[in-house]
């Protein structure tokens, strides 16, 4: 049996690892679970799963947590420290699955135990970089991809030295605008940003995807989880999403991971690893599906993964200004306050104003974290 702590459980990953957990009960134990604002899913889940301790990161509804947990035992918490407090117990796996550099702190906490992380936060590891996968080394950690395209070039590259790689693709859906004329994209609505033709997932991701960030954000956490350097990394656009992303060695071979588009299946091959567990997913109907089908990115249409090439290239503090001010700009458009196409037009804007140094411990990373958020209200004039 394996214990296991959530921390985003709440969420749109933190469902589907749930559900993986109610049909295999004997597998798993739930030491902590987390959530933001939502209590009644929260608790609800709690109870279900029989957690040892629930956190709420909303602190002031830590109340009304209590309340609804009155008589069950289990312990509850509110607030960021908590939520580092939840991420310090001992669990085997440590699912990351908080949205957005908010999981940074409670993500490092967990990889500071040494034990393995599955890590659905791509946010916290292109904003901590080289800060991160030290943790990793230092403390032994066994940093596992969930990232449906990490997930897979991990399966594709076990085995094999790094050495021998000559490409690893990034498949990408292209999103739910990728067919769209350029002029209308700066029209595009938050309900038609969220709407993702091929996964359900969240609201931030979701307007990652249609801008095309997702995979520039992938990108980075490609680079850094698998280091065969920036030129041997590209990106291809495959609307279908069967092929979650593929290797290609120096002898002609490309290896790639197929699957329907259910989070379930990476989630499953994280949870499991090195072995392998039943998911309820429909088998891959071939046959059925026909035709799968590629084509180049279109970067002037789609400028985010050009940008996160950059960021790349700059190093420093760069992923981190750009997933910042990325963070705010999506925030920003879903409530409202500006259009689509100014999502990537603020963090090009961001980034123009000139780099912070390069960050080399946590708080560092806050710092600029926090630095470039300011300056992409200010590149919005929007109300800080
Ligand atoms: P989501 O919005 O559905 O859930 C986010 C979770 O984080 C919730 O539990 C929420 O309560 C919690 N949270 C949000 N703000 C918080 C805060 N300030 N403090 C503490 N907790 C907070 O998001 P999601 O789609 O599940 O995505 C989670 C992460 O996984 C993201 O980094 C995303 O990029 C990544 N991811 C998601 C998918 C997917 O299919 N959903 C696929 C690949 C990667
Ligand atoms: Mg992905």
């Amino acid at each position: 049996m394996r214990s296991l702590t959530i921390l985003g459980a709440t969420g749109s990953i933190g469902a589907s690892t749930l559900d993986l957990v109610r049909r295999n009960r004997d597998a798993f134990r739930i030491v902590a679970l987390t959530g933001h604002s939502n209590v009644v899913a929260l608790a609800a889940l709690a109870r279900e799963f029989a957690a040892e301790i629930v956190v709420i990161g909303d602190e002031a509804r830590l109340p009304e947590l209590r309340e609804a947990l009155a008589g069950s035992g289990i312990v509850a918490t509110g607030g960021a420290p908590a939520l580092i407090e939840a991420a310090q117990r001992p669990a085997d796996v440590t699912v990351a699955a908080i949205v957005g550099c908010a999981g940074l702190a409670p993500t490092m906490a967990a990889i500071e135990q040494g034990r393995t992380v599955a890590l659905a936060n791509k946010e916290a590891l292109v904003s901590a970089g080289a800060v991160m996968t030290r943790a990793v080394a230092q403390h032994g950690t066994t940093l596992l991809p969930i990232d449906s395209e990490h997930n897979a070039i991990f399966q594709c590259l076990a085995g094999n030295d790094p050495a021998h790689v000559r490409w690893i693709t990034l498949t990408a859906s292209g999103g739910p605008f990728r067919d769209w004329e350029f002029g209308r994209l700066a029209k595009a609505t938050p309900a038609e940003a969220v709407r993702h033709p091929n996964w359900s997932m969240g609201a931030k991701i979701s307007v990652d995807s249609a801008t095309m960030m997702n995979k520039g954000l992938e990108f980075i956490e490609a680079w850094h989880l698998f280091p065969v350097g920036v030129e041997r990394l590209r990106i291809l656009v495959h609307p279908q999403s069967i092929v979650h992303s593929m290797v290609e060695y120096r002898d002609g071979s490309t290896l790639a991971q197929l699957g329907p588009s259910d989070m379930r299946v990476p989630i499953a091959s994280a949870l499991a690893w090195p072995a392998r567990m039943e998911t309820p997913c429909e088998p891959l109907d071939l046959a059925e599906i026909g035709t799968l089908t590629f084509r180049r990115p279109d970067e002037v249409r789609f400028p985010a993964t050009r940008l996160a090439r950059e960021a790349v290239v700059a190093g420093g503090a760069a992923a981190a200004v750009l997933n910042a001010a990325n963070e705010i700009a999506v925030a920003a458009f879903l409530s409202g306050q500006i259009g689509f196409t100014q999502i990537v037009q603020c963090c090009e804007d961001v980034l123009a104003y000139g780099l912070p140094s390069s960050p080399q411990c946590l708080e560092e990373v806050v710092a600029v974290d926090l630095e470039a958020r300011a300056r992409a209200r200010e590149a919005m004039e929007l109300v800080p």
